[in-house]
Order: structure tokens, then C-alpha cells, then sequence
């Protein structure tokens, strides 16, 4: 009883120093998902934690959240795009009337998820080139308090992306022939075409189209723990141009394009690895369906 009385004049006369901001609250938390002892790495900002309630709810509500998103990452990183993994924590952090705020700030944002920065200092100097309406401040100061965990989740989503099969739905488009990846449901049975080799992940290979149909090949390679350059390789029999031919590809809200080069090749320099498995891929193979494969008309002027 005696103890009990000591350790509440303890809380009530002892100050608890000063509260811990948000960078070293993420810092901390970061620190727990990766197994590190934080007992012993943050003794002082844990014992001020066993003392003040608020400091102690706010670590509590980022260690929850990020546990969560952790734990989930394999099924989530299938399902999810890094943008609506963030999307999803601010959400639920601002709740619904912020919902359109949300969704708008981290459209504004993309360039952050393919090399997302490990800390809010990071997360300052990746913002300080975009500029973004005032009234998201409220959504960005959130953000950037979640960046730690987001910067863990995004490597652990993409390790658990990296190299596994897709599966490839074609369709033909208004813009050409469309490739939607899925992630494949099992691996009980290997799949040929998606294989892991270290660092370079060759996604898929497939014939689209009639009657010549085109080669279309998707070959990745990890630049690091979340971003990848992209490769699209398309080709057909008797092709005479290979290059110039738009490729889209679209993940996330995201549409980026860019065009073949004289092997076929079109190049996307930097695309999070957490995004593959849902990727979608546009080749325009309508542009050249006209003029050089047309015969001649008889008495055409040149
Ligand atoms: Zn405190």
C-alpha cells in the first residue's frame, strides 16, 4: 500500500522532463518493429513514457497502426498501393470529413513513394519542391508523422512483392493492347514466366494480339528497397520500326509513358516494387496498322 502511495506522490511531484516530439515517437516505433530493444536504445524517453499519459497514448496509437500495416503486409501489399496504405493510416487518423483532403495531398505527393524518406527531415526536403494548397497542411503535418512506419511498411511490402508470380490479363483498349497484373493467387505451381533472379525480376513474357501477335516482355530491376526501373520490351515478326511506340503504365491513381527505343525497349526509370503485382500496362500497337502495310493503290500520287 505503502509503495502504491510512493509512486503516486512519484507521478504527481517528480516532472516527467520534456515530451517527446513526433520524430523521435516514430523513431522509437520504428525501432520496436525492427526487433530493437528500445528498453535499453530509448531508456529516458521510455521511462518518461511510463509517466505521461499523453506521450504515452500518442507512441501506443503509431506503434498500433504501424504493427498493423506490418503484420498485414503481404496480403496488403497485393491489394494496396503505397499511396492508399497512406491514404488508409491518414484516414483513420483525420477521419472521414478530412477523406477528400486526403485522397488529394498524397495524389500530390507520388514522387515520395518511390523513394519514400526514412525520417520527417527527409520528408521536409522531399516536400520542399512541391507545392501543395495550405489548406492540407493539417493532412501533410499527419504525413509526415507517419513517414517512419510508411518507410517500413513500403520496404517490408516490397521484399514481399519482389519476385513472386503475376498473373496477366490481356484486353485490347481504344489505346492498344492492355496487360493487367494480378498477383497470382498461389505457388503451388511455379510459374515459368515470373522468376526472381537477385536483383533483376523478369515479370513476364506474353503474346498478344492477331494474327501476328506481338512479344511483349516486362523485366524489372531493384535500384533499391522500395523503387525499381521498369523495362517494356515489344516486338513482332517483321516489324520494321521497333522504336517510337507509346507504352503506358498505370498504378495508383499514377499514369506514366514513355516511348520505345529502336530495340523496342521503353524504359521507366524509378516505379515502387510495392506496386508491380497490380500494374497495368498499355501498349499502343494501333499506330502502326496503317500506311507502310497498306498496298499501294494503283495511280497514287508520292
Ligand atoms: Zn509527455
Amino acid at each position: 500500500m505503502n509503495d502504491q502511495l510512493d509512486d503516486l506522490r512519484r507521478m504527481l511531484t517528480e516532472p516527467a522532463g520534456p515530451h517527446l516530439d513526433d520524430e523521435k515517437l516514430a523513431e522509437m516505433v520504428t525501432a520496436e518493429l525492427s526487433g530493437e530493444d528500445v528498453d535499453v536504445l530509448y531508456a529516458t524517453e521510455m521511462a518518461h513514457l511510463g509517466r505521461c499519459p499523453n506521450c504515452a497514448a500518442a507512441y501506443e496509437e503509431l506503434a498500433s497502426l504501424s504493427f498493423t500495416a506490418v503484420a498485414g503486409m503481404a496480403a496488403a501489399a497485393y491489394a494496396m498501393t503505397p499511396q492508399q496504405v497512406l491514404v488508409d493510416l491518414l484516414q483513420a487518423e483525420l477521419g472521414e470529413p478530412a477523406a477528400a483532403a486526403v485522397s488529394e495531398t498524397v495524389a500530390a505527393l507520388p514522387l515520395l513513394f518511390a523513394q519514400p524518406p526514412a525520417t520527417p527531415e527527409a520528408f521536409d526536403v522531399a516536400l520542399a519542391g512541391v507545392s501543395l494548397p495550405p489548406t492540407q497542411s493539417a493532412v501533410v503535418a499527419a504525413a509526415r508523422r507517419y513517414l517512419a512506419a510508411l518507410a517500413v511498411y513500403l520496404a517490408s511490402s516490397a521484399a514481399a512483392v519482389w519476385g513472386r508470380a503475376v498473373d496477366v490479363q490481356t484486353a485490347v483498349s481504344p489505346q492498344g493492347h492492355q496487360l493487367q497484373l494480378q498477383p497470382a493467387p498461389g505457388t503451388a505451381v511455379p510459374v515459368l514466366s515470373s522468376a526472381e533472379t537477385g536483383d533483376a525480376w523478369h515479370l513476364l513474357s506474353r503474346r498478344v494480339g492477331q494474327p501476328v501477335a506481338w512479344h511483349v516482355s516486362v523485366r524489372a530491376a531493384r535500384l533499391s528497397a522500395t523503387g525499381c526501373a521498369l523495362m517494356v520490351h515489344v516486338d513482332r515478326p517483321g516489324l520494321a520500326n521497333a522504336g517510337d511506340r507509346q507504352v503506358t503504365i498505370a498504378y495508383g491513381g499514377r499514369e506514366e509513358t514513355a516511348v520505345t527505343d529502336a530495340n523496342g525497349t521503353a524504359a521507366f526509370p524509378l516505379v515502387p516494387i510495392a506496386a508491380l503485382p497490380t500494374l497495368q500496362v498499355t501498349i499502343d500497337t494501333f499506330s502502326d496498322t496503317l500506311p507502310d502495310t497498306l498496298p499501294e493503290q494503283p495511280g497514287q500520287q508520292r
